[in-house]
Protein backbone atom coordinates (compact mmCIF):
# COMPACT_ATOMS: atom_id res chain seq x y z
CA UNK A 1 0.00 0.00 0.00
CA UNK A 2 1.42 3.41 -0.91
CA UNK A 3 2.36 5.66 1.98
CA UNK A 4 0.08 8.45 3.02
CA UNK A 5 2.58 10.93 1.59
CA UNK A 6 2.46 9.32 -1.84
CA UNK A 7 -1.30 9.30 -1.79
CA UNK A 8 -1.48 12.97 -0.91
CA UNK A 9 1.03 13.72 -3.66
CA UNK A 10 -1.20 11.82 -6.08
CA UNK A 11 -4.20 13.91 -5.01
CA UNK A 12 -2.22 17.12 -5.49
CA UNK A 13 -0.96 15.97 -8.89
CA UNK A 14 -4.54 15.58 -10.01
CA UNK A 15 -4.76 19.38 -9.99
CA UNK A 16 -1.63 19.92 -12.05
CA UNK A 17 -3.13 22.44 -14.47
CA UNK A 18 -4.25 25.01 -11.91
CA UNK A 19 -1.18 24.23 -9.82
CA UNK A 20 1.23 24.90 -12.67
CA UNK A 21 -0.29 28.30 -13.37
CA UNK A 22 -0.35 29.08 -9.63
CA UNK A 23 3.25 27.98 -9.20
CA UNK A 24 4.48 29.98 -12.20
CA UNK A 25 2.86 33.05 -10.65
CA UNK A 26 4.47 32.17 -7.31
CA UNK A 27 7.94 31.95 -8.84
CA UNK A 28 7.20 35.23 -10.62
CA UNK A 29 6.30 36.86 -7.29
CA UNK A 30 9.59 35.62 -5.82
CA UNK A 31 11.41 37.11 -8.84
CA UNK A 32 9.68 40.45 -8.24
CA UNK A 33 11.08 40.44 -4.69
CA UNK A 34 14.62 40.44 -6.08
CA UNK A 35 13.71 43.23 -8.47
CA UNK A 36 12.50 45.22 -5.47
CA UNK A 37 15.81 44.64 -3.68
CA UNK A 38 17.64 46.01 -6.72
CA UNK A 39 15.26 49.00 -6.90
CA UNK A 40 15.93 49.83 -3.26
CA UNK A 41 19.64 49.68 -3.92
CA UNK A 42 19.37 52.06 -6.92
CA UNK A 43 17.07 54.40 -5.04
CA UNK A 44 19.40 54.82 -2.11
CA UNK A 45 22.45 55.21 -4.36
CA UNK A 46 20.75 57.70 -6.70
CA UNK A 47 19.51 59.70 -3.71
CA UNK A 48 22.98 59.66 -2.17
CA UNK A 49 24.41 61.02 -5.43
CA UNK A 50 21.56 63.56 -5.71
CA UNK A 51 20.68 62.21 -9.20
CA UNK A 52 17.08 63.52 -9.39
CA UNK A 53 16.57 62.73 -13.11
CA UNK A 54 17.67 59.17 -12.41
CA UNK A 55 15.14 58.97 -9.58
CA UNK A 56 12.34 60.05 -11.95
CA UNK A 57 13.27 57.33 -14.43
CA UNK A 58 13.39 54.78 -11.66
CA UNK A 59 9.82 55.67 -10.65
CA UNK A 60 8.58 54.39 -14.02
CA UNK A 61 10.28 51.05 -13.34
CA UNK A 62 8.72 50.97 -9.85
CA UNK A 63 5.24 51.27 -11.36
CA UNK A 64 6.02 48.50 -13.82
CA UNK A 65 7.25 46.18 -11.07
CA UNK A 66 4.22 47.02 -8.89
CA UNK A 67 1.90 46.17 -11.79
CA UNK A 68 3.67 42.81 -12.34
CA UNK A 69 3.40 42.04 -8.67
CA UNK A 70 -0.32 42.82 -8.67
CA UNK A 71 -1.11 40.43 -11.52
CA UNK A 72 1.21 37.70 -10.37
CA UNK A 73 -0.06 37.76 -6.78
CA UNK A 74 -3.71 37.67 -7.79
CA UNK A 75 -2.99 34.83 -10.24
CA UNK A 76 -1.16 32.94 -7.53
CA UNK A 77 -3.96 33.34 -4.97
CA UNK A 78 -6.72 32.40 -7.40
CA UNK A 79 -5.13 29.36 -8.98
CA UNK A 80 -3.82 27.94 -5.72
CA UNK A 81 -7.28 28.19 -4.15
CA UNK A 82 -8.79 26.68 -7.29
CA UNK A 83 -6.43 23.70 -7.10
CA UNK A 84 -7.07 23.21 -3.37
CA UNK A 85 -10.82 23.44 -3.50
CA UNK A 86 -11.10 21.25 -6.53
CA UNK A 87 -8.98 18.65 -4.82
CA UNK A 88 -11.10 18.63 -1.68
CA UNK A 89 -14.31 18.57 -3.72
CA UNK A 90 -13.13 15.39 -5.44
CA UNK A 91 -11.87 13.87 -2.21
CA UNK A 92 -15.19 14.51 -0.44
CA UNK A 93 -16.99 12.96 -3.38
CA UNK A 94 -14.69 9.94 -3.26
CA UNK A 95 -15.22 9.49 0.49
CA UNK A 96 -18.99 9.82 0.21
CA UNK A 97 -19.15 7.39 -2.70
CA UNK A 98 -17.02 4.90 -0.81
CA UNK A 99 -19.13 5.29 2.34
CA UNK A 100 -22.36 4.70 0.46
CA UNK A 101 -21.01 1.37 -0.75
CA UNK A 102 -19.79 0.18 2.62
CA UNK A 103 -21.92 -2.40 4.38
CA UNK A 104 -24.31 -1.60 7.20
CA UNK A 105 -21.92 -3.16 9.72
CA UNK A 106 -19.40 -0.38 9.01
CA UNK A 107 -21.85 2.30 10.11
CA UNK A 108 -22.86 0.35 13.17
CA UNK A 109 -19.27 0.16 14.31
CA UNK A 110 -18.56 3.88 13.85
CA UNK A 111 -19.88 7.00 15.46
CA UNK A 112 -21.54 8.98 12.73
CA UNK A 113 -20.04 12.18 14.15
CA UNK A 114 -16.55 10.84 13.58
CA UNK A 115 -17.44 10.10 9.97
CA UNK A 116 -18.91 13.55 9.52
CA UNK A 117 -15.78 15.19 10.85
CA UNK A 118 -13.67 13.11 8.46
CA UNK A 119 -15.57 14.34 5.44
CA UNK A 120 -15.53 17.96 6.61
CA UNK A 121 -12.65 18.87 8.91
CA UNK A 122 -10.11 16.30 7.73
CA UNK A 123 -10.74 17.05 4.08
CA UNK A 124 -10.27 20.76 4.76
CA UNK A 125 -6.93 20.03 6.37
CA UNK A 126 -5.81 17.91 3.45
CA UNK A 127 -6.72 20.82 1.17
CA UNK A 128 -3.74 22.64 2.66
CA UNK A 129 -1.48 20.27 0.75
CA UNK A 130 -1.76 22.52 -2.30
CA UNK A 131 -0.49 25.47 -0.26
CA UNK A 132 2.28 23.17 0.82
CA UNK A 133 3.13 22.41 -2.80
CA UNK A 134 3.27 26.14 -3.47
CA UNK A 135 5.54 26.84 -0.52
CA UNK A 136 7.70 23.89 -1.42
CA UNK A 137 8.52 25.70 -4.66
CA UNK A 138 8.43 29.36 -3.65
CA UNK A 139 10.32 29.21 -0.37
CA UNK A 140 13.39 27.37 -1.71
CA UNK A 141 13.38 29.68 -4.74
CA UNK A 142 13.54 32.62 -2.36
CA UNK A 143 16.17 31.06 -0.11
CA UNK A 144 18.45 29.79 -2.90
CA UNK A 145 17.96 32.89 -5.05
CA UNK A 146 18.65 35.00 -1.97
CA UNK A 147 21.84 33.08 -1.21
CA UNK A 148 23.17 33.69 -4.72
CA UNK A 149 22.18 37.35 -4.52
CA UNK A 150 23.92 38.08 -1.24
CA UNK A 151 27.03 35.99 -1.93
CA UNK A 152 27.58 37.70 -5.27
CA UNK A 153 27.10 41.09 -3.61
CA UNK A 154 29.34 40.57 -0.56
CA UNK A 155 30.39 37.05 0.39
CA UNK A 156 31.88 38.07 3.73
CA UNK A 157 28.70 39.74 4.88
CA UNK A 158 26.67 36.83 3.47
CA UNK A 159 28.61 34.36 5.63
CA UNK A 160 27.81 36.40 8.74
CA UNK A 161 24.11 36.46 7.83
CA UNK A 162 24.08 32.68 7.46
CA UNK A 163 25.44 31.88 10.91
CA UNK A 164 21.92 31.66 12.35
CA UNK A 165 20.68 29.14 9.74
CA UNK A 166 21.57 25.79 11.39
CA UNK A 167 19.77 26.81 14.60
CA UNK A 168 16.68 27.65 12.60
CA UNK A 169 16.56 24.26 10.88
CA UNK A 170 16.98 22.45 14.19
CA UNK A 171 14.03 24.28 15.74
CA UNK A 172 11.85 23.70 12.70
CA UNK A 173 12.40 19.95 12.47
CA UNK A 174 12.05 19.19 16.18
CA UNK A 175 8.81 21.10 16.68
CA UNK A 176 7.29 19.71 13.50
CA UNK A 177 7.33 16.13 14.82
CA UNK A 178 5.52 17.12 17.98
CA UNK A 179 2.88 19.00 16.04
CA UNK A 180 2.07 15.96 13.94
CA UNK A 181 1.43 13.85 17.02
CA UNK A 182 -0.84 16.38 18.70
CA UNK A 183 -2.73 16.97 15.47
CA UNK A 184 -3.69 13.29 15.43
CA UNK A 185 -5.13 13.69 18.94
CA UNK A 186 -6.93 16.82 17.90
CA UNK A 187 -8.69 15.12 15.01
CA UNK A 188 -9.86 12.31 17.27
CA UNK A 189 -11.19 14.94 19.65
CA UNK A 190 -13.10 16.66 16.88
CA UNK A 191 -14.61 13.29 16.04
CA UNK A 192 -16.05 12.77 19.52
CA UNK A 193 -17.08 16.39 19.66
CA UNK A 194 -19.15 16.13 16.50
CA UNK A 195 -20.59 12.82 17.75
CA UNK A 196 -21.92 14.42 20.91
CA UNK A 197 -23.37 17.23 18.86
CA UNK A 198 -25.00 14.85 16.43
CA UNK A 199 -26.50 12.69 19.16
CA UNK A 200 -27.81 15.73 20.96
CA UNK A 201 -29.54 17.01 17.85
CA UNK A 202 -30.94 13.65 16.88
CA UNK A 203 -32.11 12.86 20.39
CA UNK A 204 -33.53 16.28 21.19
CA UNK A 205 -36.99 14.82 21.91
CA UNK A 206 -35.65 12.40 24.47
CA UNK A 207 -33.36 15.01 25.97
CA UNK A 208 -36.28 17.35 26.51
CA UNK A 209 -38.62 14.63 27.67
CA UNK A 210 -36.14 13.48 30.29
CA UNK A 211 -35.15 17.02 31.22
CA UNK A 212 -31.52 16.20 30.39
CA UNK A 213 -30.64 19.55 28.84
CA UNK A 214 -28.17 20.40 31.60
CA UNK A 215 -26.48 17.03 31.29
CA UNK A 216 -26.13 17.42 27.52
CA UNK A 217 -24.83 20.96 27.90
CA UNK A 218 -22.21 19.71 30.32
CA UNK A 219 -21.29 16.82 28.02
CA UNK A 220 -20.93 19.17 25.09
CA UNK A 221 -18.92 21.63 27.15
CA UNK A 222 -16.55 18.90 28.23
CA UNK A 223 -15.87 17.84 24.63
CA UNK A 224 -15.74 21.42 23.43
CA UNK A 225 -13.21 22.32 26.12
CA UNK A 226 -11.11 19.25 25.42
CA UNK A 227 -11.02 20.08 21.70
CA UNK A 228 -10.11 23.66 22.59
CA UNK A 229 -7.28 22.56 24.87
CA UNK A 230 -5.77 20.21 22.31
CA UNK A 231 -6.19 22.76 19.57
CA UNK A 232 -4.44 25.39 21.66
CA UNK A 233 -1.69 22.92 22.36
CA UNK A 234 -1.06 22.61 18.61
CA UNK A 235 -1.35 26.34 18.08
CA UNK A 236 1.08 26.98 20.92
CA UNK A 237 3.67 24.83 19.21
CA UNK A 238 3.00 26.49 15.88
CA UNK A 239 3.09 29.92 17.49
CA UNK A 240 6.43 29.20 19.09
CA UNK A 241 8.19 28.22 15.86
CA UNK A 242 7.68 31.34 13.79
CA UNK A 243 8.80 33.91 16.37
CA UNK A 244 11.76 31.77 17.35
CA UNK A 245 12.92 31.51 13.78
CA UNK A 246 12.35 35.24 13.38
CA UNK A 247 14.28 35.96 16.53
CA UNK A 248 17.24 34.05 15.19
CA UNK A 249 16.80 35.95 11.92
CA UNK A 250 16.82 39.28 13.70
CA UNK A 251 20.10 38.39 15.36
CA UNK A 252 21.47 37.70 11.86
CA UNK A 253 20.16 41.02 10.56
CA UNK A 254 21.66 42.90 13.51
CA UNK A 255 25.02 41.28 12.76
CA UNK A 256 24.72 42.31 9.10
CA UNK A 257 23.94 45.92 10.07
CA UNK A 258 26.83 46.01 12.44
CA UNK A 259 29.45 44.61 10.06
CA UNK A 260 27.86 45.98 6.87
CA UNK A 261 27.71 49.47 8.40
CA UNK A 262 31.46 49.32 8.80
CA UNK A 263 31.89 48.24 5.13
CA UNK A 264 29.85 51.24 4.02
CA UNK A 265 31.87 53.57 6.26
CA UNK A 266 35.09 52.15 4.75
CA UNK A 267 33.68 52.64 1.24
CA UNK A 268 33.82 48.86 0.52
CA UNK A 269 30.09 48.83 -0.15
CA UNK A 270 27.53 51.49 -1.13
CA UNK A 271 24.64 52.38 1.17
CA UNK A 272 22.22 51.20 -1.51
CA UNK A 273 23.89 47.81 -1.71
CA UNK A 274 23.59 47.36 2.04
CA UNK A 275 19.88 48.25 1.95
CA UNK A 276 19.26 45.82 -0.94
CA UNK A 277 21.28 43.20 0.92
CA UNK A 278 19.15 43.66 4.05
CA UNK A 279 15.93 43.44 2.07
CA UNK A 280 17.00 40.10 0.62
CA UNK A 281 18.15 38.75 4.01
CA UNK A 282 14.82 39.75 5.51
CA UNK A 283 13.00 38.00 2.69
CA UNK A 284 15.09 34.87 3.31
CA UNK A 285 14.29 34.91 7.02
CA UNK A 286 10.57 35.14 6.25
CA UNK A 287 10.93 32.30 3.76
CA UNK A 288 12.81 30.18 6.31
CA UNK A 289 10.12 30.73 8.91
CA UNK A 290 7.69 29.73 6.15
CA UNK A 291 9.60 26.44 6.01
CA UNK A 292 8.83 26.00 9.72
CA UNK A 293 5.17 26.61 9.01
CA UNK A 294 5.41 24.18 6.12
CA UNK A 295 6.59 21.43 8.37
CA UNK A 296 3.68 22.05 10.73
CA UNK A 297 1.22 22.10 7.83
CA UNK A 298 2.73 18.91 6.44
CA UNK A 299 2.19 17.23 9.80
CA UNK A 300 -1.44 18.33 9.89
CA UNK A 301 -2.07 17.27 6.31
CA UNK A 302 -0.56 13.84 6.84
CA UNK A 303 -2.42 13.24 10.09
CA UNK A 304 -5.72 14.17 8.46
CA UNK A 305 -5.04 12.14 5.32
CA UNK A 306 -4.10 9.15 7.42
CA UNK A 307 -7.44 9.34 9.21
CA UNK A 308 -9.34 9.61 5.95
CA UNK A 309 -7.68 6.51 4.56
CA UNK A 310 -7.72 4.51 7.77
CA UNK A 311 -11.29 5.32 8.77
CA UNK A 312 -12.97 5.21 5.38
CA UNK A 313 -11.14 4.84 2.10
CA UNK A 314 -9.10 1.78 3.05
CA UNK A 315 -12.05 0.00 4.60
CA UNK A 316 -12.96 -2.73 2.19
CA UNK A 317 -16.46 -4.07 2.06
CA UNK A 318 -16.70 -7.72 3.02
CA UNK A 319 -20.02 -7.76 1.25
CA UNK A 320 -19.09 -7.24 -2.35
CA UNK A 321 -20.74 -8.84 -5.34
CA UNK A 322 -18.86 -11.75 -6.87
CA UNK A 323 -17.05 -10.59 -10.02
CA UNK A 324 -19.39 -12.38 -12.39
CA UNK A 325 -22.51 -12.33 -10.20
CA UNK A 326 -25.65 -12.16 -12.31
CA UNK A 327 -28.62 -10.07 -11.21
CA UNK A 328 -31.56 -11.91 -9.68
CA UNK A 329 -34.16 -12.50 -12.40
CA UNK A 330 -37.66 -11.08 -11.78
CA UNK A 331 -38.78 -12.79 -8.60
CA UNK A 332 -41.72 -14.95 -7.73
CA UNK A 333 -41.08 -14.44 -4.03
CA UNK A 334 -40.05 -17.83 -2.64
CA UNK A 335 -37.86 -17.45 0.46
CA UNK A 336 -35.79 -20.08 2.16
CA UNK A 337 -33.47 -19.92 5.17
CA UNK A 338 -31.41 -23.11 5.23
CA UNK A 339 -29.62 -23.82 8.54
CA UNK A 340 -28.70 -20.17 8.92
CA UNK A 341 -26.42 -19.14 11.75
CA UNK A 342 -25.34 -15.54 12.19
CA UNK A 343 -23.04 -13.86 14.63
CA UNK A 344 -22.32 -10.13 14.94
CA UNK A 345 -18.66 -9.08 14.89
CA UNK A 346 -18.77 -8.69 18.68
CA UNK A 347 -19.61 -12.38 18.99
CA UNK A 348 -23.35 -12.12 19.74
CA UNK A 349 -25.03 -15.10 18.13
CA UNK A 350 -28.22 -13.56 16.80
CA UNK A 351 -29.47 -16.52 14.75
CA UNK A 352 -28.73 -20.18 15.42
CA UNK A 353 -29.43 -22.84 12.82
CA UNK A 354 -32.61 -21.23 11.52
CA UNK A 355 -34.49 -23.00 8.71
CA UNK A 356 -37.83 -22.11 7.17
CA UNK A 357 -39.45 -21.62 3.79
CA UNK A 358 -42.00 -19.08 2.70
CA UNK A 359 -44.11 -19.73 -0.39
CA UNK A 360 -44.72 -17.00 -2.99
CA UNK A 361 -47.73 -14.89 -2.06
CA UNK A 362 -47.77 -16.07 1.52
CA UNK A 363 -48.05 -13.51 4.31
CA UNK A 364 -45.85 -14.28 7.25
CA UNK A 365 -45.65 -12.64 10.63
CA UNK A 366 -42.38 -12.93 12.52
CA UNK A 367 -42.77 -12.63 16.28
CA UNK A 368 -40.58 -12.98 19.32
CA UNK A 369 -39.56 -10.94 22.27
CA UNK A 370 -37.06 -8.13 21.84
CA UNK A 371 -33.60 -9.43 20.92
CA UNK A 372 -34.97 -12.72 19.56
CA UNK A 373 -33.36 -12.15 16.14
CA UNK A 374 -36.25 -10.82 14.04
CA UNK A 375 -34.46 -7.78 12.64
CA UNK A 376 -31.31 -9.78 12.03
CA UNK A 377 -33.37 -12.21 9.97
CA UNK A 378 -34.73 -9.29 7.91
CA UNK A 379 -31.23 -7.86 7.44
CA UNK A 380 -29.99 -11.20 6.15
CA UNK A 381 -32.89 -11.34 3.71
CA UNK A 382 -31.71 -7.99 2.30
CA UNK A 383 -28.14 -9.26 2.39
CA UNK A 384 -26.99 -6.53 4.73
CA UNK A 385 -24.97 -9.37 6.21
CA UNK A 386 -23.93 -12.82 5.08
CA UNK A 387 -24.66 -15.79 7.31
CA UNK A 388 -21.76 -17.45 9.13
CA UNK A 389 -23.19 -20.83 8.19
CA UNK A 390 -26.11 -21.92 6.05
CA UNK A 391 -27.78 -20.21 3.14
CA UNK A 392 -30.37 -17.55 2.49
CA UNK A 393 -32.17 -18.29 -0.78
CA UNK A 394 -34.71 -16.33 -2.74
CA UNK A 395 -36.38 -18.23 -5.60
CA UNK A 396 -33.65 -20.81 -5.11
CA UNK A 397 -30.77 -18.34 -5.59
CA UNK A 398 -28.20 -18.09 -2.82
CA UNK A 399 -28.03 -14.36 -2.14
CA UNK A 400 -24.23 -14.49 -2.17
CA UNK A 401 -24.27 -15.49 -5.84
CA UNK A 402 -26.30 -12.59 -7.22
CA UNK A 403 -25.87 -8.83 -7.23
CA UNK A 404 -26.93 -6.99 -4.09
CA UNK A 405 -28.67 -4.31 -6.13
CA UNK A 406 -30.94 -6.84 -7.79
CA UNK A 407 -31.96 -8.30 -4.41
CA UNK A 408 -32.82 -5.00 -2.80
CA UNK A 409 -34.51 -3.71 -5.93
CA UNK A 410 -37.14 -6.40 -5.69
CA UNK A 411 -37.87 -6.12 -2.00
CA UNK A 412 -40.08 -3.30 -0.75
CA UNK A 413 -39.06 -2.25 2.75
CA UNK A 414 -41.21 -0.36 5.25
CA UNK A 415 -39.01 0.34 8.26
CA UNK A 416 -40.14 0.61 11.83
CA UNK A 417 -39.32 4.26 12.20
CA UNK A 418 -40.41 6.19 9.19
CA UNK A 419 -37.53 8.08 7.72
CA UNK A 420 -38.64 10.46 5.04
CA UNK A 421 -36.23 12.68 3.19
CA UNK A 422 -36.68 16.41 2.87
CA UNK A 423 -38.58 17.11 -0.33
CA UNK A 424 -42.16 16.73 -1.48
CA UNK A 425 -44.45 13.77 -0.86
CA UNK A 426 -44.07 12.93 -4.54
CA UNK A 427 -40.27 12.90 -4.30
CA UNK A 428 -40.41 10.70 -1.24
CA UNK A 429 -42.60 8.17 -2.96
CA UNK A 430 -40.48 8.31 -6.10
CA UNK A 431 -37.46 7.42 -3.97
CA UNK A 432 -38.66 3.84 -4.34
CA UNK A 433 -38.52 4.10 -8.12
CA UNK A 434 -36.84 7.19 -9.53
CA UNK A 435 -38.27 6.69 -13.03
CA UNK A 436 -41.86 6.17 -11.85
CA UNK A 437 -44.59 7.66 -14.04
CA UNK A 438 -47.41 9.81 -12.64
CA UNK A 439 -49.78 6.86 -13.02
CA UNK A 440 -47.50 4.64 -10.99
CA UNK A 441 -47.27 7.28 -8.28
CA UNK A 442 -51.05 7.66 -8.20
CA UNK A 443 -51.43 3.89 -8.00
CA UNK A 444 -48.98 3.70 -5.08
CA UNK A 445 -50.73 6.61 -3.34
CA UNK A 446 -54.05 4.88 -3.58
CA UNK A 447 -52.63 1.47 -2.61
CA UNK A 448 -51.18 3.06 0.53
CA UNK A 449 -54.52 4.82 1.28
CA UNK A 450 -52.94 8.21 0.96
CA UNK A 451 -55.37 9.69 -1.56
CA UNK A 452 -57.60 11.52 0.91
CA UNK A 453 -54.67 12.79 2.86
CA UNK A 454 -52.98 14.13 -0.27
CA UNK A 455 -56.20 15.78 -1.42
CA UNK A 456 -56.56 17.57 1.87
CA UNK A 457 -53.15 19.17 1.45
CA UNK A 458 -53.05 22.47 -0.36
CA UNK A 459 -50.16 21.48 -2.60
CA UNK A 460 -51.26 17.85 -2.92
CA UNK A 461 -48.39 15.58 -3.83
CA UNK A 462 -46.06 18.55 -4.02
CA UNK A 463 -46.46 19.40 -0.34
CA UNK A 464 -43.06 19.65 1.24
CA UNK A 465 -42.01 17.32 4.03
CA UNK A 466 -39.29 18.11 6.52
CA UNK A 467 -36.40 15.81 7.21
CA UNK A 468 -38.18 13.81 9.87
CA UNK A 469 -41.63 13.72 8.39
CA UNK A 470 -42.66 17.01 9.99
CA UNK A 471 -46.26 17.85 9.58
CA UNK A 472 -47.29 14.22 9.25
CA UNK A 473 -48.77 12.01 11.89
CA UNK A 474 -46.99 8.72 12.52
CA UNK A 475 -49.63 6.89 10.52
CA UNK A 476 -49.44 9.28 7.57
CA UNK A 477 -45.67 9.08 7.49
CA UNK A 478 -45.92 5.34 7.49
CA UNK A 479 -48.37 5.40 4.61
CA UNK A 480 -45.89 7.46 2.60
CA UNK A 481 -43.26 4.85 3.47
CA UNK A 482 -45.63 2.10 2.33
CA UNK A 483 -46.30 3.91 -0.95
CA UNK A 484 -42.52 4.24 -1.40
CA UNK A 485 -42.13 0.48 -0.97
CA UNK A 486 -45.14 -0.47 -3.12
CA UNK A 487 -44.22 1.67 -6.09
CA UNK A 488 -41.50 -0.86 -6.88
CA UNK A 489 -44.16 -3.54 -7.23
CA UNK A 490 -41.85 -5.71 -5.19
CA UNK A 491 -42.15 -9.48 -5.21
CA UNK A 492 -41.42 -9.37 -1.49
CA UNK A 493 -42.75 -6.78 0.91
CA UNK A 494 -40.85 -6.53 4.17
CA UNK A 495 -42.57 -4.56 6.92
CA UNK A 496 -41.36 -3.75 10.37
CA UNK A 497 -44.25 -2.76 12.56
CA UNK A 498 -43.78 0.21 14.87
CA UNK A 499 -43.19 -0.93 18.44
CA UNK A 500 -45.00 1.92 20.09
CA UNK A 501 -48.07 0.16 21.45
CA UNK A 502 -50.12 3.34 21.39
CA UNK A 503 -49.73 4.08 17.73
CA UNK A 504 -52.91 2.41 16.56
CA UNK A 505 -53.10 4.53 13.40
CA UNK A 506 -49.87 3.16 12.05
CA UNK A 507 -50.96 -0.26 13.20
CA UNK A 508 -53.95 0.08 10.91
CA UNK A 509 -51.85 1.20 7.93
CA UNK A 510 -49.56 -1.81 8.30
CA UNK A 511 -52.51 -4.17 8.72
CA UNK A 512 -54.11 -2.83 5.57
CA UNK A 513 -50.87 -3.23 3.67
CA UNK A 514 -50.60 -6.84 4.81
CA UNK A 515 -54.22 -7.62 3.97
CA UNK A 516 -54.23 -5.97 0.59
CA UNK A 517 -50.96 -7.39 -0.61
CA UNK A 518 -51.80 -10.91 0.43
CA UNK A 519 -51.51 -13.39 -2.44
CA UNK A 520 -50.10 -10.69 -4.76
CA UNK A 521 -46.65 -10.79 -3.22
CA UNK A 522 -44.81 -12.42 -0.41
CA UNK A 523 -45.29 -10.36 2.72
CA UNK A 524 -42.94 -10.66 5.68
CA UNK A 525 -44.04 -8.64 8.67
CA UNK A 526 -42.02 -8.23 11.82
CA UNK A 527 -44.97 -8.00 14.16
CA UNK A 528 -44.74 -6.41 17.55
CA UNK A 529 -48.49 -6.63 18.06
CA UNK A 530 -49.90 -10.08 18.12
CA UNK A 531 -53.24 -8.78 16.87
CA UNK A 532 -51.48 -8.07 13.57
CA UNK A 533 -49.71 -11.41 13.64
CA UNK A 534 -53.04 -13.20 14.04
CA UNK A 535 -54.11 -12.09 10.56
CA UNK A 536 -51.07 -13.46 8.75
CA UNK A 537 -51.21 -16.79 6.89
CA UNK A 538 -48.52 -18.16 9.10
CA UNK A 539 -46.45 -17.05 12.08
CA UNK A 540 -42.74 -17.73 12.72
CA UNK A 541 -41.85 -17.56 16.39
CA UNK A 542 -38.27 -16.70 17.34
CA UNK A 543 -36.77 -17.14 20.73
CA UNK A 544 -33.15 -16.31 21.52
CA UNK A 545 -31.99 -16.65 17.94
CA UNK A 546 -33.84 -19.89 17.25
CA UNK A 547 -36.97 -20.50 15.26
CA UNK A 548 -38.98 -22.32 17.91
CA UNK A 549 -42.47 -22.58 16.45
CA UNK A 550 -44.28 -21.98 13.20
CA UNK A 551 -47.90 -22.30 12.12
CA UNK A 552 -51.14 -20.38 12.00
CA UNK A 553 -52.28 -18.33 14.95
CA UNK A 554 -54.78 -21.01 15.97
CA UNK A 555 -52.30 -23.86 15.58
CA UNK A 556 -49.74 -22.04 17.65
CA UNK A 557 -52.19 -21.24 20.42
CA UNK A 558 -53.10 -24.93 20.52
CA UNK A 559 -49.39 -25.77 21.01
CA UNK A 560 -49.40 -23.82 24.27
CA UNK A 561 -45.72 -22.94 23.86
CA UNK A 562 -43.68 -19.75 23.28
CA UNK A 563 -46.35 -18.13 21.10
CA UNK A 564 -49.00 -18.69 23.76
CA UNK A 565 -46.67 -17.21 26.35
CA UNK A 566 -46.08 -14.14 24.18
CA UNK A 567 -49.79 -13.90 23.50
CA UNK A 568 -50.66 -13.95 27.18
CA UNK A 569 -48.05 -11.34 27.99
CA UNK A 570 -49.34 -9.22 25.13
CA UNK A 571 -52.98 -9.54 26.20
CA UNK A 572 -52.03 -8.56 29.72
CA UNK A 573 -50.33 -5.51 28.31
CA UNK A 574 -53.49 -4.53 26.49
CA UNK A 575 -55.57 -5.09 29.59
CA UNK A 576 -53.12 -3.12 31.71
CA UNK A 577 -53.23 -0.28 29.28
CA UNK A 578 -57.00 -0.30 29.18
CA UNK A 579 -57.14 -0.16 32.97
CA UNK A 580 -54.54 2.53 33.50
P1 LIG B 1 -35.12 -8.38 17.45
O1 LIG B 1 -35.26 -7.73 16.14
O2 LIG B 1 -35.90 -9.64 17.59
O3 LIG B 1 -35.38 -7.46 18.61
P2 LIG B 1 -32.31 -8.42 16.80
O4 LIG B 1 -32.23 -9.19 15.54
O5 LIG B 1 -32.24 -6.96 16.74
O6 LIG B 1 -33.61 -8.87 17.62
O7 LIG B 1 -31.15 -8.90 17.78
C1 LIG B 1 -30.77 -10.23 17.98
C2 LIG B 1 -29.55 -10.26 18.89
O8 LIG B 1 -28.44 -9.67 18.24
C3 LIG B 1 -29.73 -9.50 20.19
O9 LIG B 1 -29.05 -10.22 21.18
C4 LIG B 1 -29.06 -8.19 19.93
O10 LIG B 1 -28.54 -7.66 21.12
C5 LIG B 1 -27.95 -8.58 18.98
N1 LIG B 1 -27.60 -7.49 18.05
C6 LIG B 1 -28.42 -6.82 17.23
N2 LIG B 1 -27.75 -5.93 16.47
C7 LIG B 1 -26.44 -6.04 16.82
C8 LIG B 1 -25.22 -5.41 16.40
N3 LIG B 1 -25.19 -4.48 15.44
N4 LIG B 1 -24.08 -5.79 17.00
C9 LIG B 1 -24.07 -6.74 17.96
N5 LIG B 1 -25.17 -7.37 18.40
C10 LIG B 1 -26.35 -7.05 17.84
Amino acid sequence: MPTVERRVVRLVKGEWKALTIGLLCTVGVAGVEFAIAKLIQYFVDLATHKDLAGLDRLMAVVFLVAACRYFLTSGQLYYMVLAGQNMSRKLRQQIFRHMQHLPLSFFQSKQSGALQSTITIDVNLVENSTKLARDLISEPVKVIGGLIYIFVLNWRLASVALLAMPFMLYVIIRRGRKIRRITQDLQDRYGSFVSVLEEALRGIRIIKAFGMEKYEIARFEEQNNAAFRTSMHVQKKIASIKPLVELLGTVGIAAVLWIGGRDVARGAMSGGELMGFLYVVHMMVTAASGVGQMNATRSQVLAAAERIYREVLDVVSDLTDKPDAPPLPPLVGHIEFRNVTFRYPDGTEALSDVSFTIQPGESIAVVGESGAGKSTMADLLLRFYDPIAGQVLIDGFDLRDVTQGSIRNQIGVVPQTTLLFSGSIRENIRYGKPDATEEEIDAAVSAAHLTRFVERREDGLDSALGGRADGLSGGEGQRVAIARALIRKPAILLLDEATSALDSVSERSVQEAVEENKNQRTVVLIAHRLSTAARADRVLVFHRGRLVEQGTHTELLALDGEYTRLYRAYSHGIVDMAVS
